[in-house]
């Protein structure tokens, strides 16, 4: 083919297509952000719309941070914490929505989702290993009850009981990242996973194959107890080995069973697939706290909904859309 007219034209072809292309690809970027870590991977057009995809994702998750912080003494969250029992509080459309939402689960779940956990949750502190004592745990147990939140429609919060507070851990990275997606979506990228911590959210898929997700060995974390191929869903896993200590032969982890105030201990892990991440995260951290038969009962309830438990024995539990054959 050496300087036939078919050569020439292929190497004007390629010369034309490249420039045309630009950079188009995979891009990919993780940083540290709501108390864990966070990442994108998607396909963009060109290095400029990659760059500006991930200055907008780290911008969203900072915002959204900023508001429903915990560690955060000024955020909107905490504002509600420390004036909400005395007077309303007025609060963002943003906020009010996730708190609805939050309150949906907890009826959903029967109060094992429920945001005022953090009525007795405050009291630990698991980087420092502390733990509230019995006495304490009783005497603030009856502020735990979502029905204390009363949420208004002209945008004002009030709390009902004095010990109230809310904590959105179970449910913000969710929203976070739902935000994310959507935001990407409205850029024209349609094939991403975004992930805060243990939820993600998949766009698309990779290539025409699906995204591999892993789910942690929740006692080895650094080895995969199973992969699923998903697409175009949402996946979240709660486990008791993200934040932890371990004393007197006893796991104190970051989930609360909100009947006892102390850390729900049937099971290791849970993962559920569904379709935005905001339902996933909420639903992670009730299912953890229901443990597996009523959490099967309820996932096996909800249209477009999946989980796998690792049980504490370690068995696995899987809903029957994940079923594998026997
Ligand atoms: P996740 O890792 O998504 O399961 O969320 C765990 C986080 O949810 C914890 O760090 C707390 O901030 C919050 N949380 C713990 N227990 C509960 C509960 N029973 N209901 C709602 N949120 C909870
Ligand atoms: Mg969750």
């Amino acid at each position: 083919m050496q300087d036939s007219p078919l050569r020439y034209l292929l190497f004007t072809l390629i010369a034309f297509l490249v420039p045309l292309q630009g950079n188009c690809g995979w891009y990919s970027e993780s940083w540290n952000g709501m108390g864990t870590r966070m990442s994108v991977e998607f396909y963009a057009v060109s290095d400029e719309a990659a760059t500006q995809a991930i200055i907008f994702a780290k911008q969203e998750f900072a915002r959204i941070e900023r508001m429903m912080s915990s560690y955060q003494e000024d955020s909107e969250l905490m504002r509600i914490n420390s004036l909400a029992f005395s007077r309303p509080v007025k609060i963002s459309e943003e906020l009010s929505w996730v708190i609805q939402r939050s309150l949906y689960f907890s009826d959903l779940t029967n109060g094992a989702f429920d945001i005022t956990y953090a009525s007795v949750g405050y009291k630990y502190d698991l980087r420092h290993q502390v733990m509230p004592g019995e006495q304490e745990i009783q005497s603030l147990l009856p502020a735990i009850n979502y029905r204390f939140v009363a949420l208004q429609e002209d945008g004002f919060i009030q709390l009902r009981n004095a010990n109230t507070k809310l904590d959105l851990g179970g449910i913000a990275k969710g929203y976070a990242v739902d935000k994310v997606a959507m935001g990407f979506l409205a850029r024209g990228i349609n094939n991403a996973v975004i992930t805060a911590g243990g939820d993600s959210r998949l766009l698309g898929d990779k290539n025409g194959r699906p995204w591999m997700i892993g789910i942690k060995d929740p006692r080895n974390p650094e080895a995969i107890a199973v992969t699923l191929p998903l697409d175009n869903v949402a996946v979240s896993t709660s486990g008791d080995y993200e934040r932890y200590f371990i004393a007197d032969g006893q796991r104190y982890h970051h989930i609360i069973n909100p009947v006892t105030g102390k850390s729900a201990a049937e099971v290791q892990s849970v993962t559920i697939v569904g379709s935005d991440a905001t339902t996933t995260d909420a639903l992670s951290t009730s299912v953890f706290v229901l443990g597996v038969d009523k959490g099967l009962t309820l996932v096996e309830s909800l249209p477009d909904t999946d989980v796998i438990i690792i049980d504490k024995n370690r068995k696995m539990h899987f809903s029957s859309g994940l079923r594998p054959p026997q």
